[in-house]
């Protein structure tokens, strides 16, 4: 490549462009997922979206692959190529609140950190994931559910627009009023339509949450699971409640239940006794805290730099078979970072969404099944690894078919099977809006739709 070409885009960027061998080339490249050690030929830093147009245009003119890095928090690794040119969004990181509509407006590198932190103050939230770190950019085009998904809905439902550079270097905004096939596609089809420099959210008003965990002792895992399951289903929307089973820092085996209650405090007793009352817990931290509290509470098992393979299916019915075959694999875990995780997010006003209105597909989803095999030793790979394989393939036949595209590890990304159960009945269409907005996959290092 032409340096001067090289020199001349740096000399457009806002932000900077980084080189092998340059100050923040390798903070830039680096990703959550330390199993992940790629290296771009080129970094853009965008600061900008006149820095983002830029560095399409320059991939467009000189031939190059193309990553896109939000958060850099997707295991699978795609936010990094080799030898492509990386365009990195972490320095796109404003907020901007409205309190009279209550909307958010966040540039497409902020991570949920730096949304909740900026509308807590305003006391209100924007529904999204549960650890801080994660960027907004692929968990809102992918869906987005954490502890308000219930009673708000996915973060991709509180889209209300989008300012996205699409391939051909043009800035489109996409609402329900401005190319609405668009923004049909940007809630739910991932990165695959462009970059999507700024989000608009709308926001709910949370303030305080009754949250925290119940710890139960590992031997009993089978019958907190089937407790997890019936209550669940019939608790008030404005609670939100995981299960898994993990080991704590302390190197203890337990089950727990991770829950939020967003609503009125004074109806949170009844809503969280049966949860409280069941069994003999080692712990029960539930307690009023502020919402952002709750939004950090569980970063720490989840740090910059572990290795990480994950694995994840949709499931209708967590049956006292798929229940005992979870527990007996989570007994089999191979190393104490890792953890099986059950969500339950249904009944609120995702659910009620057409499956064919967004991208998002998955709109009677009940049971997210999760398996995280996470580790530390580079050595211990294949072992963890085959852990978390085998637990996967020991519960599908228990599973839907169905795949939550997000928590897609980086083989089921390979697989236009895997895809397709990713994207569901909404595939054929997505196929369609890909054609019209990338006719050349562009945008390939993703959840791929190919035209
Ligand atoms: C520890 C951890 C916890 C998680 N918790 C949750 C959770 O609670 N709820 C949940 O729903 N998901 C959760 N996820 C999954 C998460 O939603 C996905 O990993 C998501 O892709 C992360 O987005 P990112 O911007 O950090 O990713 P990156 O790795 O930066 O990007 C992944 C892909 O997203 C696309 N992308 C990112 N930003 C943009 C943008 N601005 N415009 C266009 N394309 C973009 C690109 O295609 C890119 O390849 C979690 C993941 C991890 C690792």
């Amino acid at each position: 490549m032409d340096q001067r070409n090289v020199s001349d885009l740096a000399g457009q960027l806002d932000g900077s462009l980084q080189r092998p061998g340059d100050a923040e080339y390798d903070t830039a490249r680096t990703l959550w997922n330390s199993m992940i050690d790629k290296r771009p030929a080129l970094i853009a830093r965008c600061a900008s979206t006149e820095d983002v147009v830029a560095s399409v245009c320059f991939a467009r003119e000189h031939d190059m692959l193309v990553s896109v890095r939000g958060g850099g928090h997707n295991v699978a690794g795609n936010a990094v190529c080799d030898d492509g040119l990386m365009i990195d969004l972490t320095l796109m990181n404003k907020v901007e609140v409205n309190s009279a509509t209550r909307r958010v407006t966040a540039q497409g590198g902020c991570t949920l950190g730096a949304i909740d932190s900026v509308s807590h103050e305003h006391g209100l939230a924007v529904p999204a994931g549960i650890i801080s770190e994660t960027g907004v950019g692929g968990l809102a085009l992918g869906g987005g559910v954490g502890w308000l998904v219930r009673k708000y809905g996915m973060t991709c439902d509180n889209i209300v627009s989008a300012e996205v550079v699409i391939a051909d270097g043009r800035v489109l905004r996409a609402s329900a009023s401005e190319h609405a096939d668009l923004y049909w596609g940007l809630r739910g089809g991932g990165g695959n339509f462009g970059i999507v420099t700024a989000f608009e959210f709308q926001a709910h008003p949370v303030n305080t949450v009754i949250g925290g965990m119940i710890i139960h002792p590992r031997a009993g895992a089978r019958d907190v699971f089937r407790f997890y399951r019936d209550f669940t289903k019939q608790a008030p929307i404005e609670l939100t409640a995981y299960c898994a089973c993990l080991t704590t820092p302390d190197g203890v085996r337990v089950t727990a239940l991770m829950a939020c209650y967003c609503g009125d405090p004074a109806m949170s007793d009844a809503a969280l006794k049966p949860m409280r009352e069941f069994g003999s817990p080692i712990a029960d931290t539930m307690a009023e805290i502020p919402r952002i509290e709750m939004q950090t509470m569980f970063d720490a098992g989840f740090p910059y730099g572990n290795r990480n393979y994950w694995k994840s299916s949709f499931m209708d019915e967590l049956t006292d078979d798929a229940i005992d075959l979870l527990v007996d694999h989570a007994n089999r875990m191979t190393s104490p970072l890792s953890a099986v995780m059950i969500e339950y997010y249904f009944g609120g006003p995702s659910s009620e969404i057409g499956e064919t209105e967004t991208a998002f597909a998955h709109r009677d989803a009940q049971f997210d099944l999760g398996i995280i095999g996470q580790w530390q030793d580079p050595a211990e790979d294949s072992e963890h690894m085959n852990w978390a394989r085998t637990t996967y393939d020991a519960l599908q036949p228990h599973c839907n078919g169905r795949i939550y595209a997000n928590l897609m590890g980086g083989d089921q990304m390979t697989e236009e099977t895997q895809l397709r159960s990713a994207f569901g009945v909404n595939y054929d269409r997505l196929v369609t809006l890909k054609r019209k907005y990338d006719p050349t996959n562009f945008f390939r290092l993703n959840q791929n739709i190919k035209p």
